[in-house]
C-alpha cells in the first residue's frame, strides 16, 4: 500500500515538473523547486532586530532600463540590434554587450501612413507584428515574436498595435482586443508591462484621459466604448503601463506611481524619460541617433550617486539606414556597459526593474532566531495596486539586507529554505555595513537569432 502511494506520488510529481516545464520552457532563471526540504529548527521572533533593505542589489547604486517602443521595426532590424546590445557576439557595431535590455510588440499592425521602416525600402506593412494585418487566421511574426518573449528579449505590449491612420478610423475595437488575449494567453505570450502607443486614432491607449487635453483620445479603460479593454488586459496580467505622458525628468527614487483607471481598476504607472527641454521646447531623445543625448556622463553619475531608478523611453528600430546605431550611439551604450562593469548602474530589461522596484518598496518580512541564528523570512508583497501576494524567488531576486554577521542569516521564503547556491553574501559597502541578498537574474548572454 505504501509503495503504491509512493508510486502515485512519484507520477503525479512527473506529471507537476512535466507541466512546470511546458509552462516556462527553456528559461534558465526559473525557480527549481528542491527536492528536499530542508527541516527547520523551532523558530522564535527576533523582535529586537531591525535590518534595513539595501536600495538596489549589491554593488550597484542605480538601476537602468531601455524601454524600447517596436515602431517601424522589422525583424531583422530587431535581431541585428538585440545581437549588439544582449550578446557577447560580433556585430557590425562592434562587439556585443552583453546587457539585458528587453523590447515590445505588436499584435497588429495597420496603420496607412506611407512611411518606410528599413534600408531594404519596406513599407509599414512589413513591421514585426504577431498577425498579419488584423487576420487573427494569419500568423505573420508570431513565432518570433513567441521566442524572443521567452528568452527574455521581449517583456512589453507596445498596445495592441499599430492603428495610426490618415483617414482617422479608429479599428481597435474590443473584438480585436479579445482576440490579441485568446492567442495570447494559447501561446503564453503573457507580457506585464504595457506601453502606450502613437496618436488620437490609438485609441486602445489608457491611463490619461482628460477631458479636453491631448489625452482625450484614449478610451481603453471607459467601460462605455467600444474600444474598452482594460478589464480583459488587467486580468490577463498587465500590472504596469507607460501612459504616454511626462517624459522630461531624467531618473526617480521610485518610478512607480499608483493610477486608477476609468473603470475603477487600478494599476502601478511607470515614468520614462523621453525628451529634454532646451530654450522651453522640447527635444526629443527617443531615437537610436540621440542615445549619446540619453547615455551622458553627467546623467549616469546622477543616477548612481542619487541611487535612483531610470527608464529610457526608445524606438531602437525606427529610421531606415542599412545600420540602426552610428559609432557614436554604439560609444554611449559601451558607457552604460562600463557604469554596469563598474558596479554602479544595473541595466536590467523594464519588467524587471518595474517589479524590483515594487517588491523592494512593499516586501514584508519577519526576523526570527534560532541557536543563534538568525532567519530572515518573507512572508508576502503588501502591494496596495495590485494586492497582497506570497512572492516567488522570481519576486524576490536582488533583494539585500544590510546586517552585522552575514554568516549568521538564512533567508527563508514563505518559512521555506531559499537554496544555498540562490544566495549572495557581500562585503560592507561605502556605507559600511555588510549585506546578504537573494541573486539577481543570471547574466544571458547567448545569441538567440541562431
Ligand atoms: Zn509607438
Amino acid at each position: 500500500m505504501r509503495v503504491k502511494n509512493r508510486k502515485t506520488i512519484n507520477i503525479l510529481t512527473s506529471i507537476l515538473v512535466f507541466t512546470l516545464v511546458m509552462i516556462f520552457p527553456a528559461n534558465a532563471n526559473i525557480y527549481k523547486i528542491p527536492s528536499q526540504q530542508v527541516e527547520l529548527p523551532p523558530l522564535e521572533p527576533a523582535p529586537d532586530l531591525k535590518l534595513n533593505i539595501r536600495k538596489f542589489p549589491f554593488p550597484y547604486t542605480g538601476m537602468l532600463a531601455i524601454s524600447s517602443d517596436i515602431d517601424a521595426t522589422s525583424v531583422a532590424e530587431f535581431e541585428d540590434y538585440h545581437r549588439f546590445l544582449n550578446t557577447h557576439e560580433l556585430t557590425p557595431y562592434g562587439q556585443g554587450l552583453g546587457l539585458d535590455i528587453a523590447d515590445s510588440a505588436w499584435m497588429y499592425q495597420v496603420s496607412n501612413y506611407s512611411d518606410l521602416i528599413d534600408s531594404e525600402g519596406h513599407s509599414l506593412a512589413y513591421s514585426m507584428a504577431y498577425f498579419q494585418g488584423v487576420d487573427t487566421q494569419v500568423f505573420k511574426d508570431a513565432d518570433k515574436i513567441k521566442h524572443y518573449f521567452n528568452v527574455g528579449w521581449i517583456d512589453s505590449l507596445h498596445t495592441f498595435g499599430d492603428f495610426s491612420r490618415k483617414d482617422k478610423n479608429l479599428l481597435c475595437t474590443r473584438d480585436l482586443a479579445d482576440k490579441a488575449w485568446t492567442e495570447m494567453k494559447k501561446n503564453g505570450f503573457m507580457p506585464k508591462v504595457w506601453i502606450n502607443h502613437g496618436t488620437e486614432t490609438n485609441a486602445q491607449n489608457f491611463g490619461a484621459y482628460l477631458p479636453q487635453t491631448l489625452y482625450a483620445y484614449q478610451q481603453g479603460d471607459n467601460s462605455q466604448s467600444p474600444y474598452y479593454h482594460t478589464d480583459l488586459t488587467l486580468n490577463n496580467g498587465i500590472r504596469f503601463v507607460w501612459n504616454s505622458t511626462g517624459g522630461v525628468q531624467y531618473s526617480f527614487e521610485d518610478p512607480l506611481y499608483p493610477l486608477t483607471l476609468r473603470d475603477g481598476r487600478q494599476i502601478w504607472g511607470f515614468q520614462r524619460y523621453s525628451y529634454d527641454e532646451v530654450k522651453g521646447k522640447r527635444v526629443w531623445t527617443w531615437e537610436p541617433h540621440e542615445i549619446p543625448r540619453q547615455l551622458t556622463k553627467p546623467h549616469l553619475d546622477e543616477l548612481y550617486q542619487a541611487e535612483k531608478y531610470t527608464i529610457l523611453a526608445q524606438h531602437l528600430g525606427k529610421g531606415n539606414a542599412a545600420q540602426v546605431f552610428n559609432s557614436n550611439d554604439a560609444q554611449a551604450l559601451r558607457l552604460l556597459k562600463n557604469y554596469q562593469d563598474e558596479g554602479k548602474i544595473l541595466v536590467a530589461g523594464t519588467e524587471r526593474l518595474l517589479n524590483y522596484a515594487r517588491v523592494h518598496h512593499y516586501i514584508r518580512y519577519e526576523v526570527l532566531q534560532a541557536d543563534g541564528k538568525y532567519y530572515i523570512n518573507l512572508e508576502k508583497i503588501a502591494d496596495p495596486v495590485l494586492g497582497e501576494s506570497v512572492p516567488t524567488l522570481e519576486d524576490i531576486r536582488g533583494l539585500t539586507f544590510y546586517v552585522n554577521e552575514p554568516e549568521k542569516y538564512t533567508l527563508l521564503l514563505d518559512l521555506k529554505l531559499i537554496p544555498d547556491e540562490e544566495i549572495k553574501s557581500n562585503k560592507a559597502d561605502k556605507s559600511g555595513n555588510k549585506s546578504i541578498g537573494i541573486k539577481w537574474f543570471t547574466p544571458d548572454y547567448t545569441d538567440y537569432t541562431k
